[in-house]
């Protein structure tokens, strides 16, 4: 019996993220670390905005408070095959993963207005800014 896995609801999301192929266990690593170790524990779009902190400046500790979430870069909702992917995964911290969330979202939205309504944005720009 092998289903085709599906992470469409809230529940099913959660049971993936749980799941001990994604999480690790006391055996085993799970993907999740898989990824971190290969960033080597680094926000990899702070890295990319050359943001990066440098170890050596770093207070002791401070390292582990940072919170890093693994991203999955194709969403396990429309791309479930890939949920275990080490190359669909990239770690962020939770800034960075929430500005990516919302780009995302913005995208989403700016498509869906422009479709709902068209015109609108064409005001009398020009008037307001006019002196003369
Ligand atoms: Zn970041
Ligand atoms: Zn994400």
């Amino acid at each position: 019996m092998s289903k085709k896995p599906e992470y469409k609801t809230r529940q099913q999301k959660q049971k993936f993220y749980k799941s001990s192929a994604w999480r690790g266990n006391k055996s085993r690593k799970g993907v999740r670390q898989l990824a971190l170790e290969r960033d080597n524990y680094e926000c990899q779009e702070c890295k990319r905005n050359g943001l990066v902190h440098v170890d050596s400046k770093k207070i002791e500790g401070e390292r582990k408070s940072i919170e890093l979430n693994v991203h999955h870069l194709k969403e396990i909702y429309t791309h479930p095959e890939l949920a275990l992917e080490l190359d669909n995964t990239e770690t962020l911290c939770l800034d960075c993963h929430n500005i990516i969330h919302d780009r995302t979202m913005d995208k989403l939205r700016k498509i869906k207005e422009e479709r709902e309504n068209k015109p609108k944005t064409k005001k009398k720009v020009w008037d307001d800014e006019r002196w003369d």
